[in-house]
């Protein structure tokens, strides 16, 4: 009996050690228009086929340009039955509206229309410009207790600037679902990390240096057993062009109906990744002095803008929220890098 009970001892220990032992499984596929990589340490391999055909099937829901989606039905004045999630983000997208005073406005649809960044951008004329300008307003936009949304006719929803972190954090809660604890998702600078890598140490997350591709102005580690953060950046690097030597790009100043022009890229640290994406677009518009006055008012949230420096020899500036998780050295660091790499217009 002694001998029996030994030999499984023996048998059943190695197995154990092989199938308790956590692996690191990655996936990229091209979702939502952008790469999207998933790690996640575990003891079996995720479903890819499922987790990126759910991620599919949310965006579409938030996209209002899908024939038959609820959002553009909603945009062409009729009044469908949204769908739960759909009432969520639109409810979080007005309070981001609200509180950065419409720096946010999930109604941009007319301009980012006319500016059509979608399909590479266009100059748009001046009365066009000012014409979609009047037709932006969150203010005007009702959600009663029910979720029934209003808005004035011909006007329109683009949730682009929150949509993409809203599907980040489905695919977390799916993955969490299936019982895992310790993954990363980025999805084209939309990064959600949970727990930890492997279970032991913390997410390295690269700052990307917004004229330089491929280089890095500084690492932020985060991660922590059980619990979720969201990390996104918004740039003006990301979808642009140029016309006469002047970068034109896809976050638009409600209030002028141009880009943006007070930020070069923003970082934002929230518990969600839909809240992320949202304020980082906000703090983009507003730029660094009320853009992190703003997130310095925000529980759990943390954000750095770079912007244009004041003179050619600082030609970037680097400010950032009292608690980000980057030391007076890495900071100085990022400055460094900032004005050493690329630089170029
Ligand atoms: P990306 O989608 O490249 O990660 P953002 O999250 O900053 O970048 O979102 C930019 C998108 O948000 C635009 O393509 C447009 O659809 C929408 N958008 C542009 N300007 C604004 C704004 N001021 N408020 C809300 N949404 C905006
Ligand atoms: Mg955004």
């Amino acid at each position: 009996m002694r001998k029996i009970n030994g030999l499984l001892l023996f048998f059943t220990l190695p197995l154990c050690l092989i199938a308790c032992r956590a692996s690191l499984y990655k996936e990229t596929r091209l979702s939502m228009s952008t790469l999207v990589t998933v790690l996640v340490s575990g003891t079996a391999e995720p479903d890819w086929q499922e987790l990126f055909s759910r991620a599919e099937n949310e965006a579409a829901v938030f996209d209002h340009r899908l024939p038959g989606s609820p959002l553009k039905e909603l945009n062409e004045g009729r009044s469908p039955e949204l769908p739960v999630k759909l009432i969520k983000v639109l409810r979080l997208a007005m309070e981001i509206a609200e509180k950065s005073g419409g720096a946010f406005d999930p109604t941009i649809l007319p301009l980012s229309s006319l500016w059509n960044f979608d399909s590479g951008g266009e100059l748009p004329d001046k009365e066009n410009i000012l014409a979609a300008r009047n037709m932006v307003d969150y203010r005007r936009v009702k959600i009663d207790a029910q979720g029934a949304v209003e808005l004035p006719p011909g006007w329109g929803f683009d949730l682009g600037g929150i949509a993409k972190g809203a599907v980040v954090d489905h695919i977390a809660d799916y993955l969490k679902k299936e019982g895992y604890e310790n993954f990363l998702i980025d999805a084209g600078g939309d990064i959600l990390v949970s727990g930890l890598k492997r279970g032991k140490e913390p997410w390295s997350i690269g700052i990307q240096h917004p004229r330089s591709k491929d280089k890095l102005i500084g690492l932020l580690h985060l991660g922590r057993a059980g619990e979720t953060r969201a990390v996104v950046t918004s740039g003006d690097y990301e979808r642009y062009f140029v016309y006469g030597g002047k970068r034109y790009h896809h976050i638009l100043d409600p209030s002028s109906g141009y880009p943006a022009d007070k930020s070069i890229a923003v970082t934002v640290i929230a518990p969600t990744c839909a809240r992320a994406d949202g304020l980082a677009t906000a703090v983009f518009v507003l730029g660094p002095d009320q853009g992190l006055e703003l997130l310095e008012g925000l529980p759990g949230v943390e954000g750095m803008v770079i912007a244009e420096g004041i003179s050619p020899l600082q030609k970037y500036l680097v400010r950032t929220t009292s608690a980000f998780p980057l030391t007076a050295e890495e900071l100085k660091l990022a400055a460094k890098r900032l004005r050493s790499l690329g630089g170029e217009g």
